[in-house]
C-alpha cells in the first residue's frame, strides 16, 4: 500500500483503452518492449508500478504527451508467461496518482508521481447520492444478468469513494468515462458522474432488453406458425384431404385437356388450374377461380350439330307448325336456300317484326328444328347495361358472363339458332351502350372472336344462326337495323285465329293439361266468340290464355269426377260466359247507336292496329281547346290543325262562325294506357268535332284514318294493313282511307277485304260526307273488296 501524499519514482506501463481504478483487479497483457522493461523493474523491486492510459490506443511507442496525466499505482499480484514473450499480469489498483515528471523514456518509461489523497465527502447530499448510485447499480445489475450476485452492498461505514470505484470497475465503461472517474479526486463529483453513467447504462440495457424481447416474440410466433402448419399438414394427411384435393385438381386438369378447347384457351384454363392447386381449397379466391374454370369447361368450344339443309323438309316443318303466314314462310325458305347454296356467305340477320303473339318466337324455333340445330332464346327487353351482353369483369363480386355466353352454354353446341328477342327494347345509358356490344355479336366480321369481360378469352360466334325479333323498327338503333333483313308479321284475321286455335293451340294445351282430345268438343261458334268477345289483339296470346283457362276447368272437372271416362265437356258459344266469366269486349263500336261527337279512328301501336273512340264535347266557354287521354305531341298538334280547319270552313259546314269565341272544346281519346301519337287520327278528330258542333251523329259502322291539313286535304298514313285488320276485328263495316293508301289495301288478306267496304278520299269534305248523318249510299269512290 502506498502512502497518500508521498512522491514515488516508479516504472510506467502504458495501457491501451483501459484505465484502472483503485481497489479493482485487472488482467493485463504485456508484449511491448518498453512495457516488458517496466514490468521487470517492478518485479525486481516491491511489485509496484504506475499504469496510465494512452490517449490514442493506436500509438505503438507512446511518449509522455501521448498519455493521460493521471494514472494508478498498481501492485502486481501474479505473472505468467505466454508464448511469444508475452506476459499476463494480474494487478490490483492501489491509489490514484498524478504524474509529476518523466524521469526516463528509455529503456522504459519512468515517472515521478504524487499519490493523490481522497477528498472525503460529507453531508446529507452524499448520503442521498450514495443511495442513488446503489439503486441504479442494482437496476443495472438486474437488467444485465452478467453481474448477478456481484452487487457490492455498501456496508456500514464503508468509504463512499471506495464504493464508487468498485461499482465503476464492474461496469462496461468507455475509456474516457473511466478516465474521468479516475481523475475525480473529489468523491462527491465522482458519485455524481457515476450516477449519470449508471442511468445511461440502465437506459441502454432497457432498450436492449426491449429489442431482444421483440426479436424473441417474433421468433416464437414464426416457430408457432411453422409448428401449427406442420400439424395441419399432418392432420390433413391423416384425413386424406390433401390427397383428395390433389386428385381433384388432377381430374380437373384432365377434363380441361379433353374439352377440345382452342389451344390458347386450354393454356389459359391450365394456368388457372395451376393457380388453384396452390391455394387452400377453402380460400375465397379458390372458389372464384374454380367457378371460372367451370365456365370454361361448360362452353361448347367445339361441339356442333350437323346442318340439315333440306328445303322441302324445312317447308314441311314450317307448315306443320304454323298456319297461314305464307309470305313469311317463303322469305324464310329463301333465306335458308341462300345459306345452302353459299354456306360461307354471311348474309344479313333475320329480324321478325310484329305485335306480340303472332308467332315470331315459334317461327324461329321451327327454323332450328328444320335445320336440326339447337335453339336458345335470350330476351333483350329492358337491357340498359353493356355488361348484360358482355358480362362483368371477374374482379366484381359474383361476376358472371353476359347473356350471349350464357346462351351458348345453354345451347351446348357452337352452332345453335340463337333468338335475340325484343331488339327494339334495348336502350343505352351511362353504363355503356349495349347496342354497340350487340353489333359486335351480330357482325360476321367480328363475331368469330367475341370478347366477354368475364371470359377474357375470345369465343367464336360465327357458326351461330342469329334471328332477332321486334315489335317495331322505330326504336332499333340504326347501325343494328342496317345489319338486319326485316320480315313483317301483321297479325291474324278472325278466321285465321279460329283455325290456329283448333289446329295448333288446342291440341297443345290439351296435352299440356293431361287431357285427351275427345274430352273437349268446342264449336267453331264458341272459338269465334272467344276471339271476338274475349280478346282484342293482333296475335293469339289472349286467345291461348282463354283456351288454357277452359282446359283448367275441364281438368278440374275430370279430376273430381268418380268415373272420369264418362266426362266430356261441350263448349258452345252460349256457354262461354259460364266458363270464362263476362266478356270484356261485349260491344263492338259498330254495334253502338249513332252518337253525336264520337267517331272511330284507326291507330297503330307496336302491339298492332287498334280502333279508338274519339270523343268531343262542346261547352259554353271562351274558346279553349282541351285534349286528354295520353296523347303524344304530334297528335295534339294535329288536333289544333283540325280545329283551325273547322273554323276556317265553319260557314260551309253550317256552324255558327262565332263558336270559337263562345265555346270550349274538349277532345278525349279514352281506352288503353298505350300512349297514342302520330297525325293519322286527324280526320277522325275533325269528324267528331264537326259532329259535336253541328249535332249530326256519326255513323258507328264507319272507321277512318288519315292526316288532315289546314286546308282539309287528306294525306296518306302508315300501318294500313294492321289498322284494317283491327277494324275488321272490331266489326267495322266501312273503312275510310286516304286515296294515296289505296295500294296498301292489297296486302290485306282477301277474306278480310271481303267483309269490308273501303272509301278512299282526298279531302275532308268527302270524309264528312261518308261519316255524318244518313247511312250513306256507297259513294262513287267506294270499293267493294
Ligand atoms: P311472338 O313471339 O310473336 O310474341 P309466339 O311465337 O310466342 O309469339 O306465339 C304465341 C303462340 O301462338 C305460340 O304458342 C305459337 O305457337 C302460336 N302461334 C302464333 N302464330 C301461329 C300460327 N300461325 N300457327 C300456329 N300457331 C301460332
Amino acid at each position: 500500500m502506498t502512502s497518500v501524499g508521498a512522491q514515488l519514482a516508479l516504472p510506467l506501463l502504458a495501457l491501451r483503452g483501459l484505465a484502472v481504478l483503485p481497489g479493482s483487479n485487472v488482467v493485463i497483457q504485456v508484449g511491448r518492449r518498453r512495457s516488458l522493461g517496466a514490468v521487470q523493474e517492478a518485479l525486481a523491486g516491491d511489485g509496484l508500478l504506475v499504469v496510465a492510459a494512452q490517449r490514442d490506443p493506436a500509438v505503438e511507442e507512446p511518449l509522455p504527451e501521448d498519455l493521460y496525466g493521471t494514472g494508478t499505482v498498481v501492485l502486481v499480484r501474479q505473472v505468467s508467461r505466454e508464448r511469444g514473450g508475452v506476459l499476463t499480469l494480474s494487478v490490483e489498483g492501489q491509489s490514484r496518482a498524478r504524474i509529476l515528471s518523466y524521469l526516463a523514456v528509455e529503456p522504459h518509461l519512468r515517472v515521478l508521481v504524487e499519490v493523490l489523497p481522497e477528498r472525503p465527502a460529507e453531508g446529507e447530499g452524499v448520503e442521498a447520492l450514495l443511495r442513488t448510485v446503489v439503486e441504479r447499480y442494482e437496476r443495472v445489475a438486474k437488467l444485465s444478468r452478467r453481474q448477478e450476485g456481484e452487487v457490492p452492498v455498501p456496508a456500514e461505514g464503508r468509504d463512499p469513494g471506495r464504493l464508487a470505484d468498485l461499482v465503476a470497475a464492474s461496469l462496461p465503461l468507455r475509456l474516457e468515462d473511466r478516465q474521468a472517474l479516475l481523475e475525480a479526486v473529489d468523491v462527491r463529483e465522482r458519485l455524481e458522474r457515476l450516477a449519470r453513467l449508471l442511468h445511461r447504462e440502465a437506459e441502454l440495457l432497457e432498450l436492449e432488453r426491449k429489442i431482444q424481447e421483440r426479436v424473441r416474440r417474433q421468433m416464437e410466433k414464426m416457430q408457432r406458425e411453422y409448428y401449427l402448419r406442420e400439424q395441419l399438414k399432418a392432420i390433413q394427411k391423416e384425413l386424406g384431404d390433401a390427397d383428395e384435393q390433389a386428385s381433384e385438381i388432377e381430374a380437373l386438369r384432365a377434363r380441361v385437356r379433353e374439352c377440345r378447347m382452342p389451344p390458347e384457351v386450354e393454356e389459359r384454363a391450365l394456368k388457372e388450374v395451376d393457380r388453384l392447386e396452390r391455394m387452400p381449397p377453402q380460400a375465397a379466391e379458390a372458389v372464384v377461380v374454380r367457378h371460372y374454370v367451370d365456365w370454361l369447361l361448360a362452353l361448347p368450344w367445339s361441339a356442333t350439330t350437323e346442318d340439315r339443309l333440306d328445303l322441302p323438309l324445312a317447308q314441311r316443318v314450317l307448315d306443320e307448325e304454323h298456319y297461314g303466314l305464307e309470305k313469311v314462310k317463303e322469305r324464310i325458305l329463301e333465306f335458308l336456300a341462300v345459306r345452302k347454296l353459299a354456306p360461307a356467305h354471311k348474309g344479313p340477320i333475320l329480324c321478325l317484326v310484329g305485335p306480340p303473339g303472332v308467332g315470331k318466337t315459334s317461327l324461329a324455333r321451327s327454323v332450328a328444328r328444320a335445320l336440326g340445330r339447337r335453339f336458345v332464346r335470350v330476351s333483350l327487353g329492358g337491357i340498359r347495361d353493356e355488361a348484360e351482353i358482355r358480362g362483368h369483369r371477374r374482379t366484381y363480386v359474383g361476376a358472371l358472363p353476359g347473356r350471349i355466353i350464357q346462351g351458348m352454354r345453354q345451347a351446348g353446341t357452337r352452332n345453335p339458332v340463337f333468338l335475340l328477342d325484343e331488339v327494339d327494347k334495348v336502350s343505352a345509358d351511362f353504363r355503356g351502350d349495349p347496342a354497340a356490344a350487340l353489333l359486335e355479336v351480330l357482325d360476321p366480321e367480328q363475331n368469330c372472336a367475341f370478347s366477354d369481360h368475364y371470359l377474357e378469352v375470345p369465343f367464336d360466334l360465327s357458326q351461330v344462326l342469329f334471328i332477332t325479333t321486334a315489335n317495331t323498327t322505330y326504336t332499333i338503333p340504326r347501325p343494328l337495323l342496317d345489319r338486319m333483313e326485316l320480315i313483317f308479321l301483321g297479325g291474324y284475321t278472325e278466321d285465321e285465329k279460329v283455325v290456329i286455335a283448333r289446329r295448333h293451340l288446342l291440341p297443345r294445351l290439351l296435352a299440356a293439361h293431361g287431357l285427351s282430345g275427345e274430352r273437349l268438343a268446342i264449336s267453331d261458334g264458341a272459338l269465334r266468340g272467344i276471339v271476338r268477345r274475349y280478346t282484342r289483339e293482333a296475335g293469339v296470346r289472349q286467345l291461348e290464355r282463354s283456351l288454357a283457362a277452359i282446359c283448367r276447368k275441364l281438368a278440374r272437372q275430370v279430376a273430381a269426377s268418380p268415373t272420369p271416362e264418362a266426362e266430356r265437356l261441350r263448349v258452345s258459344e252460349s256457354g262461354l260466359e259460364r266458363l270464362l266469366g263476362p266478356a270484356p269486349f261485349r260491344q263492338a263500336p259498330a254495334e253502338r247507336e249513332p252518337q253525336v261527337g264520337v267517331s272511330t279512328g284507326l291507330g297503330w301501336t307496336e302491339y298492332g292496329g287498334d280502333v279508338m273512340s274519339i270523343e268531343v264535347s262542346v261547352m259554353r266557354g271562351k274558346g279553349s281547346l282541351y285534349l286528354t287521354g295520353k296523347l303524344g305531341e304530334v297528335m295534339r298538334e294535329s288536333a289544333q290543325a283540325g280545329l283551325s280547319y273547322v273554323r276556317s270552313r265553319a260557314d260551309s259546314l253550317g256552324i255558327d262562325p262565332a263558336f270559337s269565341e263562345e265555346t270550349d272544346i274538349h277532345i278525349h281519346i279514352p281506352e288503353g294506357a298505350v300512349p297514342k301519337d302520330g297525325p293519322s287520327a286527324g280526320i277522325a278528330m275533325v269528324t267528331a268535332l264537326v259532329s259535336a258542333l253541328t249535332g249530326k251523329p256519326v255513323r258507328p259502322e264507319v272507321a277512318m284514318t288519315g292526316e288532315v291539313t289546314l286546308r282539309g286535304r287528306v294525306l296518306p298514313v302508315g300501318g294500313v294493313k294492321e289498322k284494317v285488320l283491327a277494324a275488321h276485328r272490331a266489326g267495322i263495316a266501312v273503312v275510310v282511307l286516304p286515296e294515296d293508301n289505296r295500294r296498301d289495301v292489297e296486302e290485306v288478306p282477301a277474306n278480310v277485304r271481303r267483309h269490308l267496304r273501303f272509301v278512299f278520299v282526298r279531302h275532308m269534305d268527302e270524309v264528312l260526307g261518308v261519316a255524318l248523318g244518313h247511312p250513306a249510299r256507297p259513294a262513287p269512290r267506294e270499293l267493294a273488296g
